[in-house]
């Protein structure tokens, strides 16, 4: 799971990261210790963007971009 040589995206610290994709295709990296958090945060994200009155591009991003290739 976290294979991924870089910094947090939450607390910013050099790490091994696991990918997390929000609803619009973009994808944020967290360390362990902000693992959960970074899972809450993301599922709220796309809980609010699939409430959202206009849909965002959904179908652009294809199963194929979901884990980026580690650096
Ligand atoms: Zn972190």
């Amino acid at each position: 799971m976290f294979m991924i040589e870089g910094v947090c995206d939450w607390c910013k610290q050099p790490a091994l990261l696991t990918p997390h994709q929000y609803l619009d295709g973009k994808i944020y990296c967290s360390c362990k210790d902000c693992y959960e958090f970074a899972c809450m945060d993301v599922r709220l994200y796309n809980q609010e963007e699939e409430a959202a009155p206009f849909k965002k591009i959904r179908s652009d991003f294809s199963s194929s971009q979901r884990l980026p290739t580690p650096a």
